[in-house]
C-alpha cells in the first residue's frame, strides 16, 4: 500500500498547519484561562477558516464542502488536532451523518452547516444509556404530522453553541435474532423548539472552552419532515458514518501527540542536569524512542484505515483499531511528556499539563477503548461463529 502523499495532500497539510499556527495557537492560553472562546473571536476564526477554504473539509464538493478523500480528511484532522479542541472545532466539520439528509433537509440544515450559517450537535448519550446506546429511554411518538419527544440526553458536546440537534430517540421496538430491541430513529431538531431545554453540564477535565450539555425534551414536537433517513434506521445511518468519525478521533490524537513529542524532544535536548541534556540519559531517551515509534505506528494504522475507506474496504475493526491505538498512544505520550518536563510539566504556563488533561477524553468519547476492543474481538471471532 503506497501511503506517499500527493502534491495536493502536501499542500493541504502545509495550509492547515499554517492556519493552526497563525490563527489558533495564539488564542490557546486565553481560552484555557476563560474556559470560553469569546464569541467575537469565534466568529473571526470561523470567517477566516471559510475564507481560507478550510471549512467543512469532510463534506462533498458539490454541496460546497472540501470534497476530500478520507486520507486527506485524516491529514486535515491531524493538523487541526494540534490545537486546543475549543479552537480547532471552529474550523467546523459538520457531522458526517448529515449526508443522510433528503433534498429538503439539505437546504435547511446541511448546506447552511457547510456555509457556517448553522451549527449541529449530536445527541445520543443519556444518563442511563452510554455504551449500551440502544437502551436509550428517550422516545419519539408519532402524533399527526409530528413526533412528540420526551427524555434527557447528557454529555452533548457544543450543544450550547449549536443551532440544531441530530437527535436519536426510540420509536418503538422490533424483534431481532437476540430478542426484542428498541427501534432507534434520527431526527433534526431546531434548538429553539418549544419543549427543548439546553443547560451546560458539569465542568470537564478535558478541553476547556468546549462544553458538554444536558438536553431535556418535554413533549417537544418535531415535524415528521425532520426525520433523518428512515424510521427505525437511525442505527444503520449512524453506523455508516461511525468509522469516519472514529478516524477523526484517531487523527486528532496523532496531531496532538506529534506536537507533544516535538515539544518534549526539544526540552530533553536543551534541559541539562548532571552536566548533560536530560535526553542523553538512557532512561529519558528510550522513553522518547518508544513515544516516537508508537506515534508512527498509530499514524500508519490510521492512514491505512483511511486508504481502505477510500477503496470501500474499511471494516468496523479497522476504524476501531485506529481509534483505540491512537487515543491510547496519546494518553501514554502526554503522560511521558509531563514526566520528562519534570515539575515544569505540571505548571499551567507550560502546555504539557493541558495536553495531558485533554488527552483523557479521547479514550472515552465516540466509543470507549473497551467498546473498540469489543468490536475488534467480535470481528476476530465472527468467522468461527463465536
Ligand atoms: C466530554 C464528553 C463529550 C461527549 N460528547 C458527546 C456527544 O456530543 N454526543 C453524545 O451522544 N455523546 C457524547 N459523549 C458521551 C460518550 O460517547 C460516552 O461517555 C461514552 O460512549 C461512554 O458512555 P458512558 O460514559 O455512559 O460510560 P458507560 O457506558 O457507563 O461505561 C462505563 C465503563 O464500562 C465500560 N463498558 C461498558 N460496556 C462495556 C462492555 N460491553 N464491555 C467492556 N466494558 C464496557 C466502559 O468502557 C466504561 O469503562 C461525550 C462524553 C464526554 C465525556
Amino acid at each position: 500500500m503506497d501511503l506517499t502523499l500527493t502534491d495536493e495532500q502536501r499542500l493541504i497539510v502545509d495550509t492547515v498547519r499554517a492556519f493552526v499556527e497563525k490563527e489558533l495557537y495564539p488564542h490557546e492560553d486565553e481560552v484555557e484561562r476563560l474556559d470560553e472562546v469569546p464569541p467575537e473571536l469565534a466568529g473571526q476564526i470561523r470567517a477566516k477558516a471559510i475564507a481560507a477554504g478550510l471549512y467543512a473539509a469532510n463534506m462533498p464538493a458539490e454541496l460546497g464542502g472540501g470534497g476530500l478523500d478520507a486520507v486527506s480528511v485524516v491529514l486535515v484532522e491531524r493538523e487541526l488536532g494540534r490545537a486546543s479542541y475549543a479552537l480547532q472545532m471552529l474550523v467546523e466539520r459538520p457531522s458526517n451523518i448529515l449526508q443522510g439528509c433528503n433534498s429538503d433537509q439539505r437546504q435547511r440544515y446541511l448546506i447552511p452547516a457547510i456555509r457556517g450559517e448553522r451549527h449541529d450537535c449530536v445527541a445520543m448519550t443519556e444518563p442511563g444509556s452510554g455504551s449500551d446506546i440502544r437502551s436509550m429511554a428517550t422516545t419519539a411518538t408519532r402524533d399527526g404530522g409530528d413526533y412528540v419527544v420526551n427524555g434527557t440526553k447528557h454529555f452533548i458536546s457544543h450543544a450550547d453553541v449549536a443551532d440544531f440537534v441530530i437527535l436519536f430517540a426510540a420509536t418503538g421496538t422490533e424483534d431481532t435474532a437476540s430478542g426484542p430491541k428498541k427501534k432507534i430513529t434520527a431526527f433534526l431538531v431546531d434548538k429553539d423548539s418549544p419543549g427543548l431545554t439546553v443547560t451546560r453540564g458539569p465542568a470537564c477535565v478535558s478541553n476547556r472552552g468546549y462544553h458538554q450539555c444536558e438536553l431535556s425534551f418535554t413533549d417537544c414536537r418535531v415535524p415528521a419532515a425532520n426525520l433523518l433517513g428512515q424510521e427505525g434506521r437511525g442505527f444503520h445511518l449512524m453506523g455508516q458514518w461511525l468509522g469516519a468519525t472514529r478516524l477523526t478521533v484517531a487523527s486528532t490524537s496523532i496531531g496532538r501527540a506529534r506536537r507533544a513529542l516535538e515539544a518534549v524532544t526539544e526540552w530533553a535536548a536543551t534541559r541539562r542536569q548532571f552536566g548533560q541534556p536530560v535526553g542523553r540519559f538512557q532512561g529519558v531517551g528510550f522513553q522518547l524512542a518508544d513515544c516516537a515509534t508508537q506515534l508512527e505506528a498509530a499514524e500508519l494504522l490510521t492512514l491505512r484505515a483511511a486508504a481502505k475507506c477510500d477503496a470501500g474496504t474499511m471494516t468496523d475493526a479497522d476504524a476501531a483499531m485506529a481509534k483505540l491505538y491512537a487515543s491510547e498512544m496519546l494518553g501514554r505520550m502526554t503522560d511521558t511528556a509531563v514526566q520528562i518536563f519534570g515539575g515544569m510539566g505540571l505548571m499551567s504556563q507550560f502546555p504539557a499539563e493541558r495536553w495531558w488533561r485533554d488527552a483523557r477524553v479521547e479514550r472515552i468519547w465516540d466509543g470507549t477503548s473497551e467498546i473498540q476492543r469489543h468490536i475488534i474481538a467480535r470481528s476476530l471471532l465472527r468467522p468461527y461463529g463465536a
